[in-house]
């Protein structure tokens, strides 16, 4: 698909290129023609002012008629030479602009390739994800329906489980789409003056049910610090971190949030005293539908490998970075910075 497009981007070069240089070289036959026999004009008046008697300035041969002729031989061999130098420089045009065009017609539709694969592996995951659940969905309902027996607790036992699953295909086609708007390079984002402590605040407040749950002390040692981001996405980055340094801290653990900036930069750390990363996970835990080996959780850790991916896209929206240190059974660090300002 993509080569008969770049085969046409090319072409489509080529057409106004050489219908430029066609342009072009019809207008410089015209003037060297036209001063050629502007010349010949001037020769042959010289022949003529010379049999009147006038003085020449040049020195003429013999025979004026035969000289005439001569020079109007010499045009026309002068104008198919000068035709076939510009049907030359026409094909030699035509031969660079052709790998020119190609070239460049390459590198315009690079992006767009590259775009619609990441768009095509992107549909391929989310389908792949979709599926096992709806499947799981499917087959416990079917069981559920071919049992004769089956009583009302039970009946409701298999709706609630089916909820549960309902609830997590939910969070994971929110997620799904909150990676599918920020794939772009997130245009439609508006960047305002924030509050970042009052940011943390927040997250913070949303995830205290969760924390409550699991008694897990939670502190924040965070400044007030204005920023220039979008208030939504980078709320939604701090709630999937604290979200997973919930999940994956045991009870009664600990989570710290600070922040220290300088002139340019903020930096956010989020420590918890959680269960840890095994260090040959660390490079993937950021691909999109990663998660690492859940069953070194004593519980069924839900999720989709999801969250990790949008919250890098966030920061790199904001132009920031993320860096993670951990140690397994004691606990993970991420370290996120963000520029002040967004450029
Ligand atoms: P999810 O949590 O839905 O599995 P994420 O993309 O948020 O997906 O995280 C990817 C993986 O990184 C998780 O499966 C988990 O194993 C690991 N991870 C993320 N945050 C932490 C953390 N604070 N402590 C331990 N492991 C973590």
């Amino acid at each position: 698909m993509f080569k008969e497009a770049r085969i046409k981007l090319t072409a489509w070069y080529l057409l106004i290129i050489m219908f430029i240089s066609m342009v072009f070289s019809c207008v410089i036959y015209r003037v060297i023609t036209f001063e050629l026999e502007r010349g010949l004009r001037r020769q042959e008046m010289r022949f003529m002012r010379q049999n009147s008697g006038l003085p020449l300035v040049l020195p003429l041969p013999q025979n004026p008629q035969a000289m005439s002729l001569e020079l109007i031989d010499e045009l026309i061999l002068a104008k198919k030479r000068v035709a076939q130098n510009l049907i030359l420089l026409n094909g030699i045009i035509l031969g660079v602009s052709a790998t020119a065009g190609y070239f460049l017609a390459g590198k315009t539709l690079k992006p767009i390739e590259e775009a619609l694969e990441e768009q095509k592996r992107f549909i391929a995951d989310a389908s792949h994800e979709l599926r096992t659940p709806l499947t799981a969905l499917k087959t416990s309902m079917e069981v559920a329906l071919r049992d004769k027996k089956l009583s009302t607790g039970e009946a409701k036992k298999v709706i609630k489980s089916n909820l549960e699953d309902i609830n997590g295909l939910q969070s994971l086609s929110s997620n799904l789409l909150n990676l599918a708007n920020l794939q772009g390079n997130g245009k439609n984002l508006v960047f305002e003056s924030v509050d970042l402590s009052e940011l943390i605040k927040n997250a913070c407040r949303k995830i205290l049910p969760l924390v409550k749950e699991k008694n897990i002390k939670i502190r924040t040692k965070a400044k007030k610090q204005e920023i220039k981001a979008n208030k939504e996405s980078l709320e939604g980055m701090l709630l999937i971190f604290l979200d997973n340094a919930v999940k994956y801290t045991p009870k009664a653990g600990r989570i710290v949030i600070t922040t220290e900036s300088d002139k340019k930069n903020i930096v956010i750390k989020i420590k918890d005293t959680g269960i840890g990363i095994p260090s040959q996970d660390i490079p993937h835990i950021f691909d999109r539908f990663y998660r690492v080996d859940q069953s070194r959780c004593k519980t069924e850790v839900p999720g989709f490998g999801l969250g990790l991916s949008l919250a890098k896209k966030i920061i790199e929206l904001h132009k920031g970075s993320v860096q993670v240190t951990s140690v397994l059974n004691k606990g993970t660090t991420f370290t996120i910075k963000l520029p002040l300002k967004h450029s």
